[in-house]
């Protein structure tokens, strides 16, 4: 099955409320009629409303960076899954490993998060792999099967339908040492076969898996060549309008 790739921006917490402005106006403004696949700009909670309103006659969607495991209520500082899907927000990072790592996030309380997404109809983009020490060990399948089995594949089929997987090996992330493309389409390959083992042959077929962690212009067409890797999920990258436009093209 042919899945639509995806260019997913993760600017973290970066950017002044002018750079953020300038940098989705530049990304519009320069984006290819011909490009086939989806992009996603993932901006501070602060300027979600506005990159989505300089957004809004282009194909280049907006996501939150994260979202609360609550419904509402006296939770000071959090923002909710409605509040994010009533300001026309479509997407939602689940589960990044600076979450998992700086704000103690673990299973149960991610699984609690794709939920309250799902309900919201946001589209959560989960991301899971294994921290440096694990693949030291060789344990990286045991552990990122721990990461799908405890908070994703409780979900209902048809809930896994608006989910995107995203790869993303710790060690990688912001240290300029990405995976090799034969590591990524390994892992790749083995979250398939466990969507398809735990869910279904169909869900498997048609759930992109992103891969994350110093992706950029200079290794990205290797990358995103592999059977299995639908896209990615960039960091450092995807702040220089140039380098995330040239990424948009590699994944065609
Ligand atoms: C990320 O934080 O999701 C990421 C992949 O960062 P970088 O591209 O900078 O490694």
């Amino acid at each position: 099955m042919k899945r639509k790739k995806i260019i997913a921006g993760n600017w973290k917490m970066n950017l002044s409320a002018g750079e953020a402005a300038k940098l989705a106006t530049d990304i519009k403004a320069n984006l290819s009629a011909s490009s086939t696949c989806e992009a996603i700009l993932f901006p501070s909670y602060l300027y979600l409303s506005e990159v989505n309103n300089i957004l809004k006659d282009s194909t280049v969607k907006v996501g939150a960076q994260n979202c609360s495991d609550k419904e509402s209520g006296a939770f000071t500082g959090e923002v909710s899954a409605m509040q994010l899907q009533s300001a026309g927000i479509e997407y939602v990072l689940i589960g990044h490993s600076e979450r998992r790592e700086y704000f103690k996030e673990n299973h149960p309380l991610l699984k609690d998060k794709l939920s309250i997404a799902l309900k919201h109809n946001l589209k959560p983009i989960f991301c899971c792999g294994e921290p440096l020490q694990i693949r030291e060990r060789n344990s990286q399948k045991e552990y990122v099967m721990r990461q799908l089995d405890e908070s994703l594949f409780g979900l209902s089929e048809k809930d896994l339908n608006s989910v995107t997987i995203a790869y993303e090996p710790v060690w990688a992330i912001g240290t300029g040492l990405n995976a090799t493309a034969e590591q990524a389409q390994e892992m790749h390959a083995f979250i398939r076969e466990q969507v398809k083992s735990k869910v279904s042959e169909s869900l498997a077929q048609s759930i992109r898996i992103l891969y994350g962690g110093s992706c950029k212009p200079e290794n990205a067409g290797e990358l995103f060549a592999c059977t299995d890797v639908d896209g990615g999920l960039i960091g450092g990258a995807s702040l220089k309008a140039k380098d995330f436009l040239t990424l948009i093209e590699l994944a065609g």
